[in-house]
């Protein structure tokens, strides 16, 4: 409504309209070459503002081809690729929201030239039709119809802090609490601190999962990653001066008296997370890890709890991110991708 107050006043000042229209304009207007006058002007203020409505392009990069798209059916494949579609309806909207809001976040941090790429490792996961056949065959009409209802229920709907979207990080699942951003990405963000995340062991695939690794097949990790080391795996104090976080997730530690990371262990190691635990034996080491994924944002698996639990996306998407603000994408600021 702040908005409206601005057009009306613009109406009469008649300062200033070329710039600001276009952020209200819907896609037929912009077409016309006419300038607007004061007295259509004041006819978008009696009408509610097309914010939800307007359509969003996006550039979506898949094995280095560029091809461009809506992004709400970009978002189908996204959902579809990043979330299992057994999961909960409220979850799988939570999904829509935070991968529409990371999305908004990453074409606006420029990482390719304001594009997007398919790479789950680097932006975001995304299936196309076919491959969504491929993968759900007998299910597919069913499957395809519940992601499509959860991407066009939360239509436009976007997650922000102070008026830009937000990195609107997930992951698989958590062991009790989230981590926050700063303990993995090294950038502490007010919407990314460790929340309690309620999850349902039984529920969840390799919840505990372990990985165990004879003295050879030791030595093997530990010289693929730093071969000076790998020659003092057998001199005792393999690992040392571990340092946890306070969600539980190893922070740091020394690998044969180097120090890494707890990211960098898990890479090393092939492990799930870093909520890890270890016993050494004569024989060679056992991990013992909880939960999958970075453990920063919000928990798909918890997420999808607290859908069975009886919890709205919109409940969910703030329990993970709090602070955030539930906002048309066509409010993200310097969104220069709406038309
Ligand atoms: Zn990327």
């Amino acid at each position: 409504m702040k908005n409206l107050g601005k057009i009306f006043i613009l109406a009469f000042l008649q300062v200033g309209v070329i710039l600001t229209l276009p952020l209200f304009m819907t896609d037929a207007a912009k077409e016309s070459p006419i300038v607007p006058t004061a007295a259509v002007m004041a006819e978008v203020v009696e009408t509610d503002p097309p914010t939800v409505e307007q359509e969003v392009r996006i550039r979506l990069l898949v094995d280095g081809i560029e091809q461009e798209m809506n992004l709400e059916e970009y978002l189908v494949g996204v959902v579809a690729a990043e979330m299992p579609a057994s999961f909960e309806p409220e979850a799988l909207k939570a999904q829509a929201v935070a991968a529409r809001s990371y999305a908004m976040f990453r074409i606006a941090s420029n990482a390719h030239g304001g594009a997007i790429c398919s790479d789950y490792g680097c932006c975001q996961a995304w299936l196309s039709e076919e491959q969504l056949q491929e993968k759900w065959v007998a299910a597919y009409d069913d499957y395809s119809e519940k992601i499509r209802t959860a991407v066009s229920e939360t239509k436009g709907q976007c997650l922000s802090y102070n008026g830009e979207a937000i990195l609107a990080a997930f992951h698989s699942s958590s062991g009790g609490k989230t981590e926050s951003s700063e303990n993995v990405f090294g950038q502490a963000l007010p919407y990314l601190v460790s929340v309690e995340s309620r999850e349902d062991p039984a529920a969840v695939p390799n919840y505990i999962s372990t990985v165990e690794l004879t003295e050879s097949e030791l030595y093997s990790a530990v010289a693929a990653w730093n071969e000076a080391a790998a020659v003092r795996v057998s001199d005792g104090a393999l690992l040392s001066e571990a340092v946890f976080s306070t969600s539980g997730r190893l922070m740091s530690v020394k690998l044969c008296g180097e120090a890494v990371s707890g990211s960098e262990l898990r890479s090393i190691f092939a492990l799930r997370s870093t909520d890890v635990s270890w016993q050494r034996s004569e024989s060679g080491l056992c991990f013992t890890v909880t939960g999958y994924g970075h453990g920063v944002g919000m928990s798909q698996y918890g997420a999808n709890n607290m859908a069975k639990l009886g919890s709205s996306w919109e409940e969910i998407v703030l329990h993970y991110y709090p602070g955030a603000d539930i906002v048309p994408v066509s409010a993200i600021a310097g969104n220069s991708e709406v038309l």
